[in-house]
């Protein structure tokens, strides 16, 4: 063995002690902790036997390690997924039904020991992670229930001796990539809706959050779903390209479900071109937070701290620009600035009290302070917050208000994915609405009125794919939830989340009459 070689292999097992020995302390803590992957029903190492830490943001301790998996990896993680769609596809619905009823059922009885595999890896608190459970484990309800409903139709023929029969039919493998922000939740949206419609799936998490994964999918075997019907491939971001091509453009698959962001979300859909695959995207959002003069201003306020500070802004139809109308303006920002500086509480997610958690990584650290900086040089006026609090470590960024922000600003573009609020004057619904359209993203937007007729001329004329008016949550398994621009391709929850995997067969059945 070459010298560089079998030292890596000494480290390398070396590593492999230590890292047994850190996965058994850590069990103790966290029960639902899995460090393989999950292909075929088993858990299993990467061929290559590399693995990549999974990092705690909120001190940068080391969760756990899991198997760094490859494209070969994940091609037979797919083949695996095809063989099991082979049977699955012929279950009854009655039957998937039953199972995503029995996911649900354990997912429920774990949910803090779901959450708190959500809260070490991905840095918020505990309170939100049990939030973020129940709303996962909706969708494997809601789903439970809708696979009894993915129903076809039988068309009046326009011939006497035939009939036209539509049916629905599950569209085979889908390979499902997801991020950090909601890992668990964002798994159980697509898989839920996927096995209901008869598919099989091959999911590759987030590098920053697989362990909510594998926890989630440790309950659906035990929950009784069949081998190779969901298989996870945990892979570091350094292999990420190459996996996800693989996930893509691999004969086996039928159709892409990411959500993450819209620049790879872009990269997935020009691979899933190739094949001509079915893809469900949900990407970035920038959406706007209106509030007219008739508005309850106090209300508007609450639900704009539940709008932007969910998740520590890091979500995708998080408020990203609060366009305040000039007659409220000075009111809404004052009670807002008071609202954040007494509601805001920094800290780990498990720490009694903290509302707002560490980002995820560096990069998000960066780029958060960024905007506010570049916002700062251009003119804006911070009102809270504005910097690290360096105090708590590298990662925890303050809840942050700014005042005077205009169109030219980065922030004003971008979508922040962070604590950062950002108040902007408008004289009039003509001028709000160029504000809110006036990007490529159409996620959420939110409108605070009481003038019912306003309330429907904003929700007609935002470019947006969900409108919520007088409320700053609107997220359930029971609507669509989906964008249009750039913001994405197709729907998830509801019916419609179900039907987007599934294919209309067109079957003509003639000569009845003989
Ligand atoms: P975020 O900025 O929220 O992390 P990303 O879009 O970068 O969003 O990541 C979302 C998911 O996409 C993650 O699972 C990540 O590993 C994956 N990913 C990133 N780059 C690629 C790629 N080139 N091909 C496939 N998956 C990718």
């Amino acid at each position: 063995m070459h010298i560089l070689y079998l030292r890596t292999y000494l480290l390398r097992s070396g590593n492999l002690v230590e890292s047994q020995k850190m996965y058994i302390n850590q069990c103790r803590r966290l029960h639902l902790l899995r460090n393989q992957a999950y292909v075929n029903g088993e858990w299993v190492k990467a061929k290559s036997n590399l693995v990549f830490a999974v990092h705690n943001p909120a001190d940068d301790s080391v969760v756990a390690e899991v198997p760094d998996m490859d494209s070969k990896d994940a091609q037979n993680a797919l083949l695996t997924a095809s063989n099991a769609f082979q049977t699955w596809k012929d279950t009854t619905a009655k039957e998937r039904s039953r199972i995503l009823r029995r996911w649900f059922d354990l997912c429920e009885k774990n949910t803090d020991n779901l959450a708190e595999v959500i809260t070490a890896e991905s840095g918020k608190p505990l309170a939100e992670a049990k939030g973020e459970v129940a709303y996962g484990n909706s969708f494997l309800e809601w789903f439970a229930d809708s696979a009894r409903h993915i129903n076809g139709e039988i068309i009046p023929s326009p011939w006497p001796n035939k009939q036209i029969l539509l049916t629905r039919n599950p569209l085979g493998v889908v390979s499902v990539i997801t991020p950090w922000n909601f890992p668990f939740a964002m798994i159980t949206r697509k898989v839920g809706a996927l096995m209901a419609a008869g598919c099989t799936c091959v999911i590759k998490p987030s590098e920053d959050t697989p362990l909510s994964a594998l926890a989630a999918v440790e309950l659906a075997h035990q929950a009784g779903v069949p081998k190779g019907v969901v298989n996870v491939v945990t892979t570091s971001r350094k292999n990420a390209p190459t996996v996800g091509k693989v996930m893509c453009e691999d004969e086996y698959v039928r159709c892409i479900s990411f959500t993450g962001s819209t620049t790879v979300g872009k990269i997935l859909y020009g691979l899933a071109a190739k094949g001509i695959k079915r893809v469900a995207l949900e990407l970035g959002g920038n959406a706007p937070f209106i509030v007219f003069p008739s508005a309850d201003i106090d209300h508007a306020v609450d639900q704009a701290m539940l709008a932007k500070f969910r998740n520590n802004g890091q979500a995708c139809i998080g408020a990203n620009r609060f366009l305040i109308h000039e007659i409220v303006f000075d009111d809404f920002v004052k009670k807002f600035k008071a609202r954040i500086e007494k509601k805001c509480v920094l800290g780990p997610g498990t720490k009694e009290g903290v509302t707002c958690g560490p980002l995820i990584n560096n990069e998000q650290a960066k780029k958060v302070s960024g905007l506010v900086d570049d916002a700062v040089a251009k003119g804006a006026k911070v009102l809270s917050g504005g910097k690290f609090a360096k105090n708590l470590g590298n990662k925890f960024y303050e809840s942050t208000l700014l005042v005077d922000v205009n169109q030219d600003m980065q922030i004003f573009k971008e979508e922040v994915f962070g604590p950062v609020a950002t108040c902007i004057k408008m004289k009039s619904e003509e001028e709000a609405l160029k504000m809110a359209n006036s990007t490529r993203s159409g996620l959420a937007a939110y409108i605070f009125t009481k003038d019912l007729g306003q309330a429907f001329r904003m929700s007609k004329n935002l470019e947006f794919g969900m409108v919520a008016i007088n409320d700053g949550i609107l997220s359930a398994a029971e609507p669509a939830f989906g964008g249009v621009k750039e913001s994405g391709i197709g729907r998830e929850g509801s019916l419609h989340g179900a039907v987007e995997y599934t294919d209309l067969k067109y079957t003509l059945m003639s000569g009845l009459d003989k």
